[in-house]
This record gives C-alpha cells, sequence and structure tokens, in this order.
C-alpha cells in the first residue's frame, strides 16, 4: 500500500488532501496539533474501509515531527507521499505587526515545512525508493498583499524550499512540488474576512469582493476539491514537474 502524511489534515485543504488520497487507497497520516479532529477523521474513513491513523504534531517541534513519521514507518513501513501543508494566518498593519507573532508564523511556516520536508526527505532517501513531497503555498507565493508580511515571506520561502529539494533530491528519486492556491472558504479564510474589514476599515463584503477575488479573472474562489486533485495528479508525476509551482488562482498571477 502507498502511504501518504498531510499535516494540518484534520481541516480545510489538508482535510480534502487525506480524504482524495484515502479513498484512491493510500494509508494516510494525518499529523495535526488538533489531535482530536485527525481522529476524528480517522475514525470516519477507517469506518468506510479506508486507511488512516491520527498523530498529535506541531510542524514547529523537531521531536514531534520526528516521532510522527517513526510512527508512520512502524505502521506502514513505507513514506511515498508528503504534503507540508500546516498553516494559520495571522494579519496586522506591518507598523503594529507585534514580533511574537511574526516568530509564531516562522514556526509554522518556516520551521514546520523545513523540519516536515526534511524528515520526509530522510525516509524516502533512507528506502532507496524516493517518494513526493509537496508544499501548499499560495498566490501569496507571488504577490504581496497587505497585512500579510511574514506568510508572504514564508509562503514566497516554499517555493524556493521546493526547488531547492528537487536537485538535491532527483538522484534519490524524490520530486517536490509547491501547490498555490488563491482564497478557498475554509477556517483560515472564514477568520480572515472580519480581520481584514476591520484592520482596512471596510465591510466583510468589500474584503471578499475587493481584495480576495478582485484579481481573479472571474470572480470565483478555488476549493478544496481543486487542491486535492492536484495532489492526487502529482502523486503519479513522474518527475516532469518536479521543483515546479503549480498556481490554482483563477487566473490571478498568471505566468
Ligand atoms: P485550516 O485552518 O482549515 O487548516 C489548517 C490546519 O492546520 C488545522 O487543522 C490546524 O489545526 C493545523 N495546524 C495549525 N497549526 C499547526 C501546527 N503548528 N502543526 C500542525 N498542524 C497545525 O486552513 P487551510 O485553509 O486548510 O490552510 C491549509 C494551508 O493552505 C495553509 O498552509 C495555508 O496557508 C494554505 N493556503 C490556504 C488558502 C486558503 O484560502 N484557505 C490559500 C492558499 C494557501
Amino acid at each position: 500500500m502507498k502511504t501518504a502524511l498531510i499535516t494540518g489534515g484534520a481541516s480545510g485543504i489538508g482535510k480534502a488532501c487525506v480524504e482524495k488520497m484515502a479513498r484512491e487507497g493510500y494509508g494516510v497520516v494525518i499529523a495535526d496539533v488538533n489531535l482530536a479532529g485527525a481522529e476524528a477523521l480517522a475514525a470516519q474513513l477507517t469506518a468506510e474501509g479506508l486507511s488512516a491513523m491520527a498523530v498529535h504534531m506541531d510542524v514547529g517541534s523537531e521531536e514531534e515531527v520526528e516521532a510522527g513519521f517513526d510512527k508512520m514507518m512502524e505502521t506502514y513501513g513505507s513514506c511515498d507521499l508528503v504534503m507540508s501543508n500546516a498553516g494559520v494566518q495571522i494579519v496586522h498593519p506591518f507598523d503594529e505587526y507585534p514580533f511574537s507573532d511574526w516568530k509564531k508564523m516562522m514556526s509554522i511556516h518556516a520551521d514546520g515545512a523545513f523540519l516536515v520536508s526534511r524528515a520526509a526527505f530522510r525516509r524516502m532517501k533512507a528506502s532507496g525508493k524516493g517518494g513526493r513531497i509537496v508544499f501548499t503555498g499560495s498566490v501569496q507565493s507571488f504577490v504581496g498583499s497587505k497585512l500579510k508580511e511574514p506568510y508572504n515571506f514564508a509562503k514566497h520561502g516554499v517555493a524556493g524550499l521546493a526547488k531547492a529539494i528537487a536537485r538535491e533530491g532527483a538522484e534519490y528519486g524524490i520530486y517536490t512540488y509547491t501547490v498555490c492556491p488563491s482564497y478557498i472558504k475554509t477556517p483560515l479564510v472564514e477568520k480572515q474576512i472580519p480581520e481584514q474589514a476591520r484592520d482596512l476599515g471596510i465591510t466583510e463584503e468589500e474584503v471578499v469582493k475587493n481584495i480576495m477575488l478582485r484579481d481573479t479573472v472571474d470572480g470565483v474562489f478555488t476549493t478544496v476539491e481543486d487542491v486535492a486533485n492536484t495532489l492526487f495528479f502529482l502523486s503519479n508525476d513522474q518527475g516532469a514537474l518536479t521543483g515546479q509551482s503549480l498556481r490554482l488562482t483563477h487566473g490571478w498571477a498568471m505566468m
């Protein structure tokens, strides 16, 4: 059985990716700080006759990341696909951005991407079989947005990390990608709508229309299913796309 570990797998994009890969026959490790949510999803998939397990993982903790991957190897004996996806959003005007919130963002988005991809790389290299590492980037990997300096910094960073790992991983059959969606209505975005309205002094409707969807060609949100289908597509790539960032943006930030 092929296996996948997905961080932030208990909610939103990660959850849809967990469900997709489990239904495609993968044994899936749901790695999340929200252990109860991860366990509930694992139980639901197991009840459907699919294979899934939950692990508590704070992606900013080296010990928890390594322990989660060790559990995956003990249970399934392989590590074929890893999605470094866990993330949060904290918005503030730049001049008021607290250093403590910057550090929180870096712990999850920067340390997390490094620790999770390194843990994956180690196991994929040791197995001799290679594997695929997919980062959840964002349209914010290519553009800049008000109130989101740390997020832009980190999301630009993961695209670069994927390119570097693609070079180093090729000889071991390790391929890397960054999936870059524009806004998707998940809890992470639902939370931002009132926050951005407050910080920018506009209505929630204006946040959606004039900020979130303004630069798309059709005014449409991307969906979690769009990302899950892209992850599955990449799980079959034989290296032609390694190092690439795939933009799921309804025309925002086209190449
Ligand atoms: P979400 O809030 O629905 O889910 C995020 C998950 O990550 C939650 O289950 C949460 O418990 C988990 N998590 C948070 N901190 C963690 C940590 N330290 N360690 C492990 N797990 C942790 O959010 P989402 O919208 O599904 O976002 C997932 C990823 O997609 C994030 O990296 C986000 O930046 C990115 N993204 C989201 C959108 C969007 O519009 N929703 C667009 C582009 C990129």
